[in-house]
């Protein structure tokens, strides 16, 4: 057995997972940051907590696998996003507390991890998991390997629109910039404003804010103004999408995060139909399918806990 933990930005989650990805149990906590020590403790808590309540034994566990917002390299934590990790040796940290194996990942590459041994990617050797959140990650598996080793992908910093909006990172343009879940909301945003008269302010106080499903809401209800955010978000999903798939050629990539919840006919079969006009894969060769991510918030876990299979 193994376990699986997730760090988010506010709460860590742990999950004891069988050999064939079964989620047995689940221990979660708020994230309270006091420094490395005390969080690799936590972290071996939580996971001697998962255990228990899955009616295991810390003996039973083959290893953990750590997913983290941020970089690892080997057992190190090179940077995290929200948590002030910088070069922090958690490996070593955690196993003073649970002295098995531990592996550590980046949170898009476990999503992929998930999704290619149980859900969007079963069956698959080449497979790419796209999340769309506050930014863009991209897990990539080639051959059955985790790509990206200690830098993970940044694909999300691809730019698909030389000197466009400027990026957190410095460069323009990048398709994060343009197709994560905060752009979306930001051009939910901008079209609200340029259109007082739009189904997209009724649709945004039915849902208490303007989120991820505000433009796809007004959308269905025919909006004309939503369903134009819609195409256009699409478009630039499509963008980086077919890059991607140009240069890796997977079998499938799955569009996993909030937004991937979206009615199939507003995202992905536009998306389908971009990516099939545009792909280089018309002229012959492998076509990629485009899919949904299957396992929602439980592929950070899962992936998490099999990091061992694929490093
Ligand atoms: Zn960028």
């Amino acid at each position: 057995m193994f376990v699986g933990i997730d760090v988010g930005g506010t709460n860590l989650k742990a999950g004891l997972v069988d050999g064939e990805g079964r989620l047995l149990a689940a221990a979660r906590r708020p994230l309270h940051f006091s420094g490395a020590e005390a969080f690799a403790a936590d972290l071996a808590e939580l996971a001697l907590q998962a255990v228990r309540q899955g009616g295991a034994a810390p003996e039973d566990l083959e290893s953990v696998g750590i997913g983290l917002p941020g970089a690892v390299d080997g057992g190190e934590v090179v940077y995290t996003a929200n948590i002030p990790l910088k070069h922090v040796p958690l490996e070593r940290l955690f196993r003073q507390h649970l002295d098995i194996p531990v592996y550590l990942g980046n949170d898009a590459d476990c999503a992929a991890v998930g999704e290619f041994f149980c859900g969007a990617g079963r069956g698959c050797r080449d497979f790419v998991v796209v999340t769309l959140g506050t930014g863009i990650g991209a897990g990539i598996i080639l051959n059955g390997r985790l790509q990206g080793g200690a830098a993970s992908s940044e694909a999300g910093h691809m730019a698909i629109m030389q000197g466009g909006e400027l990026c957190n990172c410095g460069r323009r343009g990048c398709w994060e910039r343009y197709a994560s879940a905060t752009a979306l909301i930001a051009q939910t945003r901008a079209a609200m404003e340029a259109h007082p008269e739009s189904g997209l302010h009724a649709a945004a106080e039915a849902l208490g804010a303007v989120d991820g499903r505000t433009a796809f809401q007004a959308a269905l209800a025919g909006d004309e103004t939503a369903l134009a955010v819609c195409r256009q978000y699409v478009e630039y999903l499509a963008g980086g999408t077919t890059s991607l798939i140009n240069i890796l050629r997977p079998e499938a990539v799955a569009i996993g995060g909030g937004v991937a919840a979206a009615p199939e006919q507003l995202l992905l079969e536009p998306l389908r139909r971009i990516v099939e006009q545009e792909a280089y894969a018309r002229h012959g060769g492998r076509v990629t399918r485009v899919v949904r991510a299957e396992l929602g918030n439980d592929a950070g876990i899962i992936g998490a806990a099999f990091l061992e299979k694929v490093l």
